[in-house]
């Protein structure tokens, strides 16, 4: 608590990206509905052909009834803009609540009380704009008559902005409806996800508000960048990743121009192994930490050419690998700082020269996994005082058998030169939600982070 508390005196700036989450908690005369609207055979015909996107109501549909039938969970991309329509004439939504690495970000800092919050989101509808929480710390950067200043998000929209809006249906085992003359008992319960990829939606600081980001950075303490696995291969009007990774490359140096200011990529994964080897070498080298999950470090170990360790790590799990693959990870891309997060432990890897302890950054680690524990108990972190409820949250059992593994691991591999250490996640049974607790253990352990560094003077 000591350590949050700290921590909450920080600013912190972060981008880019935000979206909409519209859940739908489905009901078995629902999906008779629009059963009945396409026709069973209609329906079974695009079943068939299986679209892997969704350009037309039918495909949604087909793709619908298959992932209840077999009760797994699924995502397929919506590419055809004008759907937005017919899905809000077609549904009302339970839950609509703020999606997207950023915005999750912003929220979970400003709620904990925290200096002050600037969240910059290129795209900034009505809509997006409420998601965020009424907060007096929370900012958006608006320029005005060629000047910087600072709007709450909820002030800022822009009509006519591009929304994102990624709908999540939630199924439960035993929904039942008919298809033609058979009978569909849903199996397990699970959530079928139509998630929004426009070329509208775009990965980076509109030009007018550039030239103001040294300022920015001088403003704040650090600053936490998400949202690149939003970044097209190609675009129509021409330009390309390529493109986009330049603009990135430029933000971040341009954040880090007035003052050193910290700056920390939130990773997530990118199916599109072209793509993600492009963000890793163009984004990593540039930023001081980064945070992942464990399947995303084997990923990216797989893009850098370390095969045979990348599918060692998604077989076994095992921690001597992970901390293999971290020391790797930070000396290639020269970071201060690399943080994975695994259900079961979350891990630091750091140079020898790290100014904190090992202690200090274990209590980092404390606090991240304590923030989602709390965010996984309650569904969403309101105030500094909701901590608490993380605090009471067990250690997960393995807790003891990580550490052993750990200590192994160190004995038999050189960690000499660097600092290593984990923690065991405290987590929880029986979680609210599961949405967003990655970014809420890498919000908590960055900020953390800055706030030893700052008391140690070396910020
Ligand atoms: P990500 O894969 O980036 O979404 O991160 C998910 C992380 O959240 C995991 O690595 C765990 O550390 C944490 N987590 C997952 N489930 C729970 C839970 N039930 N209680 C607490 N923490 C959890």
């Amino acid at each position: 608590m000591e350590l949050l508390h700290k921590a909450r005196e920080l600013s912190i700036y972060t981008a880019y990206n935000t979206n909409v989450d519209a859940i739908v908690f489905l009901k078995g005369e629902t999906v008779q509905k629009l059963i009945d609207e396409f026709g069973a055979t209609a329906v079974r015909r695009r079943m068939e052909e299986y679209p892997r996107e969704i350009n037309e109501p039918i495909d949604f549909v087909a793709r619908l009834v298959h992932a209840l039938k077999t009760g797994k969970p699924m995502a397929v991309p919506l590419v055809n803009e004008e759907l937005h329509e017919w899905f809000d004439s077609h549904f009302k939504y339970d839950v609509e609540r703020m999606g997207g690495q950023a915005g999750i970000i912003a929220n979970l800092l400003a709620n904990l009380d925290f200096r002050r919050v600037i969240v910059y989101t290129p795209h900034l509808a009505k809509k997006q704009a409420r998601m965020f929480v009424d907060k007096p710390n929370l900012f958006y950067p608006v320029v005005e008559d060629r000047k910087l200043t600072f709007k709450h998000p909820r002030e800022a929209y822009r009509e006519g902005d591009p929304i994102k809006v990624n709908r999540i249906f939630e199924f439960r085992a035993g929904t039942t409806f008919k298809l033609g003359s058979e009978t569909i008992t849903v199996p397990f319960s699970g959530r079928f996800i139509v998630s929004a990829r426009f070329e509208s939606i775009k990965i980076h600081t509109k030009s007018e508000l550039r030239p103001f980001l040294p300022e920015i950075g001088s403003k704040v303490d650090g600053a936490i960048l998400s949202g690149y696995q939003g970044i097209k291969l190609r675009y129509s009007d021409g330009k390309d990743a390529n493109y986009y990774l330049k603009k990135a490359k430029e933000d971040i140096i341009l954040l880090k121009r007035k003052k050193d200011v910290k700056v920390h990529l939130e990773f997530a994964s990118i199916q599109n192994r072209e793509l993600r080897k492009k963000v890793i070498y163009n984004l990593f080298p540039l930023v001081d930490s980064v945070g992942m999950d464990e399947s995303e470090i084997a990923h990216i170990l797989n893009a850098l050419g370390y095969s045979k360790l990348s599918d060692r790590i998604f077989t076994y799990n095992r921690i001597e690998d992970t901390v293999l693959g971290g020391k790797i990870l930070i000396d290639e891309m020269n970071l201060e700082i690399l943080q994975i997060h695994t259900i079961y432990y979350i891990m630091y890897v750091t140079h020898a020269d790290n100014p904190l302890s090992e202690e200090e950054l274990m209590q980092s680690l404390e606090l991240a996994t304590t923030l989602a524990a709390t965010r996984a108990s309650l569904g969403d972190i309101k105030s500094p005082e909701d901590f608490k409820v993380g605090l009471k949250v067990p250690y997960n059992e393995r807790g003891e058998y990580v550490k052993l593994r750990f200590e192994e691991a160190k004995r038999k591999l050189r960690t000499r030169e660097y600092k290593v250490v984990i923690i065991p996640t405290r987590l929880v049974k029986d979680p609210v939600s599961t949405v967003g607790l990655g970014d809420t253990i890498s919000a908590g352990a960055f900020t953390s982070y800055l706030a030893l560094l700052k008391e140690k003077g070396e910020l």
